[in-house]
């Protein structure tokens, strides 16, 4: 048995029997770390020794009898969400040295299950790319294809799980950076509905779109990491008070009667690469013979929804990071004496230049005389994006689309071409502007063998629809049980 293919499902299974132990599970995965991660680059900080003492401490509590579905489960986390003791760059220069000094709520609840935590993965810096390429830290490459990106920006996340580097990982979506990436290495990733999952302890990029979710191997394993993540926070202010319901109870046979819209916008949009078309032809073949009902539906804003997220984005962005000042915390430039020239020096010389370049258009997209025009104009034209989908949801139970007009691109094709990049995002921005759950299942590979993801979206709190279509269309399919080489 090969221990660190397992799922998340199986190995909670060996497990709980005591055929296996978390230590060993949890060696297993280090080991497969440290013979591929050379190659893959998706580790910012692999925790190698509080990993171990965890999982010592999970087969004590399986011995004893206290057991959660995720006790020692061995799982990365985007290095963007806060873990106590451990750094979290952000991938960012300005945060190089940054060790927080609490938890985020999500990563408690993954400790207070018993899970493991195996290390920070790599990611654009501060979330904003589709890449990975944007990290300051390295290059993560694509485990189907090492000349190829791994999408983003939690591109560590997904090479982690599809290299079975870790048997689940945590990234955040603002824009796709779950989906776009889960879809690129053929893997499963949700972004749940906007207030599902609490946001304390994420490092903001842009509060009004950003949800942690889990990126698996298997619909199942999204579930039980849902099941764990889920549920409301007095901390986070934008968390509501909602029951969570058993997700996992949602995986169940049968499609009948399920209704599933197919936006016109979408599937006339151009430049959808062949191979991309040609496996949602089959999705759709596939889901139909489940028996689900399937037909068009229009979301008719949709060309302005790339130009409305890339002005609420920055804009939110360029608020958020002002803190990053070099007083606080993380890198300064202790050469300047004077107050603002250290701003301005610790700013310059800390961000990349794709944050420079969304600081500067949200501060300019913010400031007074422009406001109106830009941020206030793309908040009303968010507001009927988010009507097309109630309309659409009227109709239809869930919305079906590609996740990225085609596969993990070459490293460096798109690099110095941020428009491309930015229209690139098109499939999965609106989720994130209407607030709604969506989610990426593998659904057929390129003719060059590289995964292609499938976007399902559902209504406010519907996250049981989509795993439910998720899960019978993944049984029905054979694409989630291929490996990188
Ligand atoms: N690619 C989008 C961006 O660059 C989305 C990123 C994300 O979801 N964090 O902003």
């Amino acid at each position: 048995m090969t221990l660190h293919e397992l799922s998340i499902e199986k190995a909670g299974e060996l497990l709980r029997n005591k055929e296996i132990s978390s230590q060993e599970l949890t060696r297993a995965v280090i080991d497969r770390i440290e013979a591929t991660d050379d190659k893959i680059g998706a580790y910012v900080t692999v925790a190698k020794d509080s990993a171990m003492e965890s999982a010592k401490a999970a087969d004590k509590a399986i011995a004893e009898g206290r057991v959660s579905p995720l006790t020692g489960i061995p799982l990365s986390i985007k290095d963007l969400i806060c873990t106590k003791g451990l750094l979290t760059t952000c991938a960012s220069k300005i945060l190089h040295n940054f060790v927080p000094p609490y938890d985020a709520a999500v990563i408690r609840r993954l400790k207070d299950q018993g899970a493991v935590i195996l290390g920070k993965v790599n990611m654009d810096e501060f979330a904003m790319g589709s890449s990975t390429e944007n990290s300051a830290i390295k290059l993560t490459r694509n485990p189907w294809d090492i000349n190829r990106i791994p999408g983003g920006s939690s591109g560590g996340s997904a090479a982690s799980v599809a290299a079975d580097s870790a048997m689940g990982s945590l990234g955040s979506d603002t824009g796709g950076s779950i989906r776009q990436p889960a879809s690129h290495c053929g893997v499963v990733g949700m972004k749940p509905t906007y207030g599902r999952v609490s946001r304390f302890g994420l490092v903001a990029y842009a509060s009004s779109l950003d949800q942690i979710g889990p990126l698996t191997k298997s619909v199942t394993d999204c579930a039980m990491m849902m099941n764990a993540i889920a549920g409301y926070d007095p901390a986070d202010s934008t968390s509501v008070p909602k029951e969570v319901p058993d997700y996992t109870a949602s995986l169940k046979p049968g499609l009948k009667g399920m209704r599933i819209g197919l936006p016109r916008e979408y599937h006339a949009a151009e430049g959808l690469h062949p191979d991309v078309k040609q496996a949602m032809e089959h999705s759709v073949k596939t889901l139909e013979d489940l028996g689900a009902e399937l037909f068009e539906v229009s979301l008719p804003h949709t060309p302005y929804v790339v130009a409305v997220y890339y002005v609420i984005a920055p804009c939110e962005a360029s608020s958020n990071l002002a803190r990053y000042d070099g007083v606080k915390y993380g890198f300064r430039d202790k050469s300047q004496k004077d107050l603002l020239e250290m701003y301005r020096s610790t700013r310059s010389q800390g961000f990349g230049l794709e944050v420079q370049r969304r600081i500067v258009i949200g501060t300019y997209c913010l400031s007074a005389g422009y406001y109106d025009a830009y941020y206030g104009k793309a908040s009303q034209v968010r507001t009927l994006i988010m009507e097309d989908f109630k309309q659409a949801f009227e109709t239809c139970d869930l919305i079906l689309s590609p996740v990225a007009p085609a596969p993990a691109f070459a490293i460096g094709e798109n690099a110095d071409d941020p428009l491309t990049m930015y229209l690139s995002d098109i499939f999965t921005l609106s989720a994130n502007l209407a607030g709604i759950p969506a989610m990426s299942v593998p659904c057929g590979f390129s003719k060059d063998g590289l995964p292609i993801g499938l976007q399902l979206m559902a209504s406010h709190f519907n996250e049981e629809m989509l795993f439910k279509a998720a899960y019978n269309f993944e049984q029905a399919t054979e694409f989630h049980k291929r490996k990188p080489m």
